[in-house]
């Protein structure tokens, strides 16, 4: 058993017995309503620390969860698990359509809409006859488990941290899988995501509709809890806090949701008490110490109280049990020679700038063709549109005889493009491993709810198999347990390699691979070229090593100033004297 494992029991044991000890009523309370935070927070977690989008409106998803509850227990005498089953659908429902409609919002954008939808709601509950406007629904009845009705705030309290630690369980089940992974890769900008086949956009909503669950999950508690509702919990500024205590506590973390939640609730209280006895006046003078006292935190704590707490936690290496998984199926190829990929005349205009100027060229299968030309020549705008990233000005681009001109990279890739980024990009926090096997999204199929209840572990074991194989052939299989962002720059290029090969690809596009590797790294690159070209594979490669270009390459594309130069062996590209003057400028 790992430590976290005994961590997390002795946790669980503390708080089985807290309520059965002679502690004061007022800890209880304490307890209770860290409790209701921390699933909001967690929430939090998955929404703005790890898919990088900020919300301050998750007290409005809590309100909903509390006032359906209360209004329908009090209005039809629907039972707690009947208003938890109806809070829940009228959560999901809001958030799709909330989550639909601001998601493809981006930067400063979508905080603001949360705060907008949180005013908003707001003020409609507060302005409802039906939910008793802003003095709200009072005697709300109490939930009762199996008929014994929980009365008191130690009976309560079970039910609550029981919810809590299934949230915080199934969360970090869920970032530990293919949707998770997916979900991390979100986070800075939808490139990469999408060129590994990920729905993007679909994958915001999912964890938009999850954290509102969360919170509407805190709200139901809420509700029979206090057994009365009313606007003022559910308003923008506790919109705040629910984020504070998120980034306190360490928003990257599922534990720093509960250390956050704990902190900040503590700490409010603490002040509340001593303030006004130390100064003798009850000016609210807590509030501004306790800004005060958050603003400290965000400039100096940055990562959360949880991040100092991993760093001294002994790293988690993942247990390699997917050894004997079962291969993931294979693709079917086009024979050798077969053409794989058909530009013609492809543009691409940037405002007046002519960054690739109607270039035609053909990639067959089973060949390696080189695309070379100085810098700023229009290589890595190629890729771009051959992949999806960019839109084409003009022309015309087949996979296979179909046409692809128009499709989103995630369908480009689905159909068995993959490809490597000129500047690499990858999630630095995760290992090596978890980088590599997110290029085997579309290979998996597992859903969130999945991946909570850990039935994706057969299919897990799949991918992480297929991961290490790629990176056994590209020869860096001896870190795969260590942190991407580690690793020294050549590696990390090799890294997307590996994370390529993973999409079991037809045609693969490199984009300068061989910079930062020292020169055996760059023989075994080349001899890894010529294996995948031997297995039928048909790759692209753009690359300014030119004895490397020369030796692995089929037939080369020189391209200068957006327009294709010239084509040929490499053999007659460096014969060609046109070639010569545009790398040499003479
Ligand atoms: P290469 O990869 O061959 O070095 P690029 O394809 O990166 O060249 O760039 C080709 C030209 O297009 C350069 O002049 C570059 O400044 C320009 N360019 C590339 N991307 C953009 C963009 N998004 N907006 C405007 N200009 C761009
Ligand atoms: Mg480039």
């Amino acid at each position: 058993m790992t430590l976290r494992r005994v961590v997390l029991l002795l946790f669980v044991l503390a708080l089985a017995l807290l309520p059965q000890l002679p502690v004061p009523e007022f800890w209880i309370t304490q307890a209770n309503y860290i409790g209701l935070y921390t699933l909001v927070a967690i929430g939090l977690v998955l929404l703005t620390g790890v898919a990088g989008l900020i919300s301050f409106g998750q007290s409005a998803f809590v309100g909903l969860g509390a006032y359906t509850a209360a209004y329908l227990a009090l209005k039809y005498g629907l039972s707690p698990w009947l208003t938890l089953a109806a809070g829940l659908a009228v959560t999901a429902v809001g958030a799709l359509i909330l989550g639909w409609v601001t998601l493809r919002m981006s930067g400063h954008y979508l905080p603001l809409a949360t705060i907008a939808w949180c005013l908003s709601l707001y003020y409609l509950l507060g302005n409802l006859d039906a939910l008793g406007k802003f003095d709200g629904l009072t005697g709300v009845p109490l939930v009762s488990i199996f008929g014994f009705p929980l009365e008191n705030r130690r009976h309560f309290f079970y039910l609550l941290w029981a919810l809590v630690i299934v949230a915080a369980v199934m969360t970090t089940h869920l970032l530990d899988s293919r949707m998770g992974r997916a979900l991390r890769a979100v986070r800075n900008g939808t490139t990469m995501a999408e060129a590994m086949g990920v729905d993007t956009f679909r994958v915001k909503v999912m964890a938009f509709v999850l954290a509102a669950l969360l919170a509407s999950v805190s709200g139901w508690l809420f509700a029979y809890f206090q057994r009365t509702v009313n606007p003022s919990p559910f308003g923008l500024n506790m919109g705040i806090e629910y984020l504070f205590m998120a980034v306190v506590g360490g928003v990257g973390h599922v534990w720093g949701a509960l250390a956050g939640a704990a902190v900040v609730k503590i700490l409010e209280d603490q002040l509340q008490q001593w303030m006004p006895r130390l100064l003798g006046v009850t000016n609210n003078y807590e509030t501004v110490l306790f800004g005060a006292l958050l603003v400290v935190a965000l400039r100096y704590g940055r990562d959360g109280l949880w991040a100092a707490v991993e760093a001294r936690l002994p790293r988690l290496q993942r247990r390699r049990d997917w050894a004997d998984a079962p291969p993931l199926p294979a693709r079917e190829r086009p024979a050798r020679g077969e053409v794989v990929l058909d530009a013609r005349a492809v543009r691409k205009q940037f405002g007046g700038l002519v960054a690739v100027n109607d270039v035609s060229l053909q990639v067959r299968a089973g060949e390696i063709l080189g695309l070379i030309g100085p810098n700023g020549a229009g290589k890595s705008t190629t890729f771009n549109l051959l992949t999806g990233v960019l839109r084409l000005s003009s022309g015309e681009i087949s996979l296979c005889g179909a046409p692809i001109r128009g499709l989103p990279s995630r369908e480009i890739a689905r159909r068995g493009v993959a490809r490597t980024f000129q500047h690499v990009k990858m999630l630095p926090g995760m290992t090596v491993l978890e980088n590599v096997a997110l290029g085997a999204h579309l290979r998996g199929h597992a859903g969130p709810l999945g991946a909570m209840l850990r039935l994706d572990r057969a299919e897990e074991r799949r991918l992480f198999r297929e991961a290490e194989l790629q990176l056994r052939r590209i020869g860096i299989a001896d870190c795969m347990h260590d942190q991407a962002g580690n690793l020294a720059m050549g590696q990390q290029r090799l890294m997307e390699i590996a994370r390529a090969l993973c999409a079991d690809p037809i045609l693969l596009l490199l984009d300068e691979p061989a910079a930062g590797l020292r020169h055996k790294e760059k023989q075994a690159l080349a001899d890894v070229l010529r294996q995948l070209r031997s297995e039928g594979l048909s790759i692209l490669l753009v690359e300014h090593d030119m004895d490397l270009v020369m030796d692995v390459t089929d037939r080369i594309v020189v391209m200068e100033f957006g327009t294709k130069l010239t084509e040929g062996t490499p053999a007659e590209v460096q014969a060609d004297p046109a070639v010569r003057t545009a790398y040499l400028g003479t």
